[in-house]
């Protein structure tokens, strides 16, 4: 029987190392469906192999990735799982089909949801809940069974026992893993992040002031000839044409370089307050424009040692993308809110414009990364620089046509 059980382990690490193997480094949107189906084929093979009892019971661990799935992935993911579980085990036959049948329908009804909640525990918490679930459902699937059978004796509640102890010992090993992986990927992205943004803002502190001087004389130059009497109407146009492209450029300089390194002469130590104030006045004509209503909301006592331009910059941003993601809706609201919470500043910016899906979101942050025809894709790059400097970080959540939000925490 141990030889079955380690076989049965080995079956549920299948997924985990393929897919280490194999799918991280592909883009994350593809990974749902790798996943199911590993875990269809850990199902597969341990409802093949199950483990064979004394007093006659099989058990197998085919819930296990079963409920990992649900808990990870809700109702989407979990459906086809459940399809497949259902087929397969309708192909194998035998005592119990219909149970099976009745169990997985149940825990396909229940467990998905609450996927959403699961997901916004933390690591730990998850591995504690996803044991108290497995703890449950074999629990409850253990009771349907007695009943079924009617056999409470001694032997059946060793059975039960041991059982128990199987899926949950098995459960946390597993559920271990998988948090690591994540927080592994996760890790290994805030690096990369962090290194592209030395990169660009070294690079762009050192580029854009050189190019900023000789941008200033052409364009002091060309607003004399646009002066000039003798030069023509079609010349005028040109000139014209000129003087708006290297504002353009001008602007793409001055993106640049705020991600140079804080100014000492604009260092200060505040709550944030000032910057909230401000930054509404700057944006509130913009909002006006694309038929957006602004909520302000401001409640934090805590201060914190930052660079005002750049804060005041950071926010701009925000509220630009905000805006501009609900300009093709015709409007919306843009809320956002300054509050305190354990000692970090929470900077909560929502909108209910156009969203994003997950691809998309992480692609955020990302030198050039822009779905605007005229968009520079600096903003978020410039967001996710400040908020590094001052050892913040950012969530973000966002559904496909319904909008997004933008949490910043930082601690102080
Ligand atoms: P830009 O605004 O110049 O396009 P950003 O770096 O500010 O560059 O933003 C990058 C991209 O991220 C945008 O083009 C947009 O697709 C997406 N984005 C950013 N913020 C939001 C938001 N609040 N809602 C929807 N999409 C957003
Ligand atoms: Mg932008």
């Amino acid at each position: 029987m141990f030889e079955t059980l380690l076989l049965n382990f080995l079956f549920l690490l299948v997924p985990v190392v393929i897919f280490l193997i194999f799918f991280e480094n592909r883009p994350y949107a593809s990974h749902g469906k790798v996943l199911v189906l590993l875990s269809a084929v850990s199902m597969i093979l341990c409802i093949s192999m199950p483990i064979q009892l004394s007093i006659g019971f099989i058990v197998d661990l085919r819930y296990i990735p079963f409920l990992i799935v649900a808990l990870y992935g809700g109702y989407r993911n979990v459906f086809l799982l459940y399809i497949i579980l259902n087929l397969y085990r309708l192909y194998v036959g035998g005592e119990g089909t219909m149970q099976s049948f009745l169990f997985s329908t149940t825990m396909m009804v229940i467990v998905p949801y609450y996927s959403a909640k699961f997901l916004k525990l933390s690591s730990k918490g998850r591995i504690l809940w996803a044991a108290i679930a497995s703890f449950l459902t074999t629990g409850f699937y253990l009771l349907t069974l007695s009943f079924a059978k009617g056999a409470l004796n001694k032997q059946f509640w060793i059975l039960v026992l041991n059982a128990l102890t199987t899926y949950v010992i098995f459960m946390v090993i597993l559920m271990i893993l998988i948090e690591k992986i994540i927080a592994n990927m996760k890790n290994r992205d805030r690096i990369m992040q962090s290194e592209r943004l030395k990169v660009v803002s070294e690079l762009a502190a050192s580029v854009s002031h050189e190019i900023r001087n000789p941008l200033t004389v052409t364009s002091g130059f060309l607003q004399l000839l646009n002066k000039s009497k003798t030069i023509g109407p079609e010349e005028m146009q040109y000139v014209e044409l000129s003087l708006q492209e290297l504002k353009r450029a001008e602007k793409i300089v001055s993106d640049y370089l705020s991600f140079a390194k804080p100014q000492s002469e604009n260092m200060v130590y505040s709550d944030m307050s000032t910057e909230l104030e401000y930054t509404k006045n700057v944006i509130m004509p913009y909002a006006s424009i694309h038929k957006v209503r602004v909520e302000f909301h401001f409640n934090n006592s805590l201060q914190k040692h930052y660079d005002r331009n750049q804060v005041q910059q950071c926010l701009i941003n925000l509220y630009k993308n905000g805006i501009e993601a609900m300009r093709d809706k015709g409007g919306g609201t843009l809320s956002i809110d300054i509050s305190e919470k354990k000692q970090n500043i929470v900077i909560r910016i929502q909108d209910t414009g156009v969203g994003m899906t997950r691809e998309e979101i992480s692609r955020l942050g990302k030198p050039y990364y822009s779905t605007k025809e005229e968009g520079t894709g600096l903003g978020m790059l410039m967001v996710y620089s400040t908020v590094d400097k001052l050892k913040g970080f950012i969530e973000v959540e966002s559904e496909k046509g319904k909008g997004t939000t933008f949490l910043i925490t930082i601690p102080t």
